[in-house]
């Protein structure tokens, strides 16, 4: 083989793609992956996750959490005076957090020999790649595309970078504004006005939908929209966005509520409507691949229209989340190599929320339970009845559960309240063992524990909790 000739080439490096080059490394094939430079010298490698989404904003997100306590200090027995906040030294960490995870994956890459090439690449069919700046060709026998997605603007409110910003923007902030208006209150809505709100900025929030998280289970939104207003964070709810213009010194938004029109004005507004996937340019014509309303269509094996090329990840538009990714980067890869691969049930994909309370959820709620036509019995179990939860001053929030009212098995669990990212796995795994109600309720959880509330919401779906 020449140099440039591969059994398998890579489209991008970020939570996906790396997984894919790795693991088709790992089981002996001679692997390629592709990622531009950022500019910073290391390519881009960890993607939007690593470098501009989910660790960045976990590290902002913790100085939230931390300034909160703070502000909350006099009930713990602890003042302070002069204290202050610099919200450029939690950007500056944020960065170097990042940086430290960037490189990690390009040590990654080299030891398990993968060819890194920094540069854009694009099809010129379905076994040929050419490098952008380098003008090289690389042939491989299967491509995996792993492109990502990037966030959308809306009509009349075009992205710019200043006036209208996106997480991007929001992630190396040097200053605050006053106030921020933040359109969409999906996952990136909620975590930034969490956060913004903590530093003392003035948080309004629009949505279209009736609820924050519209995707979560009705009393999820519920509850934490109960608890964002004692925040202090603003929301408008049934609020289309439509029209934006630049003021003197800030952006004046038009937005609908129930046909009656009105106008915000703040220094800054933050999009946070969803993502496009990077297809553009791409060549993907060339190489006869179809998509689905923009997103690269696949199958259960990640497998496209077109023989040999896969696409994981943001770009194929099923749940973009970046462990959904990492499954995907994984059974692309397995495939490839002839093992054989389970397809993903993607409603059992838990999904987290990381503003204060955090919010987690696998399966289905309890709406989409009674349309899927099955017989539920549902219980909710507080934090409040949680020792664990009120010693450590954080009982806000709850777990409830939905089973089969017949079988037990575990339809839907959905969390709110201190932790809950880290509790839902336990609830994975039963789902991934096809466990029942019965199984969690009987396992002993450790006390004091939070994830006692697991165990309990459990119990209660048959009238057996304890503490309630
Ligand atoms: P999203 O799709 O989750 O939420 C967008 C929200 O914007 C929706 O609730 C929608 O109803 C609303 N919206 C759309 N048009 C509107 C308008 N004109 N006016 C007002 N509201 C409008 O998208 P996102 O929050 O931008 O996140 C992008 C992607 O990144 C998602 O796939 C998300 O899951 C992922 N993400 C995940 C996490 C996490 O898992 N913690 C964090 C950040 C981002």
């Amino acid at each position: 083989m020449s140099e440039n000739n591969f059994d398998v080439t890579v489209l991008g490096g970020g939570p996906g793609g790396y997984h894919a080059a790795i693991r088709t490394a790992q089981l002996g094939l001679k692997t390629a992956i592709i990622e531009k430079d950022d500019g910073s010298g290391i390519a881009g490698l960890g993607g939007v996750c690593l470098n501009w989404g989910c660790i960045p904003s976990k590290s902002l997100l913790k100085n939230a959490e931390l300034v909160n306590q703070i502000k909350d200090s006099e009930k713990w027995g602890i003042s302070f005076d002069n204290v202050s906040f610099d919200f450029s030294k939690a950007i500056t960490r944020s960065r170097d957090v990042s940086k430290q995870l960037t490189q990690g994956i390009e040590y990654l890459i080299k030891k398990n020999k993968i060819q890194l090439f920094k540069d854009e690449g694009f099809l010129e069919s379905s076994t040929e790649i050419s490098l952008k700046s380098s003008g090289e060709k690389i042939s491989s026998k299967n491509i995996i595309l792993a492109t990502g997605a990037r966030p959308r603007s809306l009509p009349n409110l075009e992205i710019d970078g200043k006036g209208i910003i996106t997480s991007r923007e929001a992630l190396e902030l040097k200053s605050l504004p006053k106030a921020i208006g933040i359109i969409g209150a999906g996952a990136i809505g909620v975590e930034f006005a969490y956060l913004f709100n903590a530093y003392g900025v003035e948080v309004t929030i629009f949505e279209a939908q009736d609820h924050l998280v519209p995707n979560e289970d009705e009393s999820i939104s519920q509850e934490l929209e109960k608890i964002f207003k004692a925040q202090g964070i603003k929301f408008e709810l049934n609020a289309r966005v439509l029209n934006t213009k630049g003021s003197d010194g800030g952006m004046e938004i038009e937005y609908e509520i129930n046909g009656e029109q009105k106008n915000y004005s703040a220094e800054k507004l933050l999009m946070a409507v969803g993502v496009q996937a990077n297809t553009d340019g791409l060549g993907l014509e060339k190489a006869g691949i179809e998509l689905d309303r923009g997103f690269v269509k696949i199958n259960d094996l990640m497998q496209t229209s077109s023989l040999g090329v896969f696409a994981v990840g943001d770009v194929t538009g099923k749940l973009m989340l970046a462990h959904v990714a990492f499954t995907q980067g994984v059974i692309a890869a397995e495939t490839i190599s002839g093992l054989e691969c389970t397809p993903i049930n993607y409603s059992d994909m838990p999904r987290c929320t990381y503003c204060q309370p955090q919010i987690a959820s696998i399966g289905l709620t309890e709406k989409q339970a009674k349309e899927e036509g099955y017989n539920i019995k549902v219980s909710q179990f507080p934090f409040m009845a949680v020792g664990k939860a009120i010693a450590v001053g954080d009982s806000e929030g709850f777990v409830k559960m939905i089973a089969d009212k017949e079988s037990g098995e575990l339809l839907g669990a959905h969390m709110i309240g201190p932790e809950v990212t880290e509790m839902i796995a336990e609830v994975g795994l039963l789902k991934y063992l096809e466990g029942t109600d019965i199984e969690i309720a009987e396992l002993t959880h450790a006390h004091p524990t939070l994830s006692e509330a697991v165990k309990e919401a459990a119990l209660s779906l048959n009238n057996g909790a304890i503490h309630m």
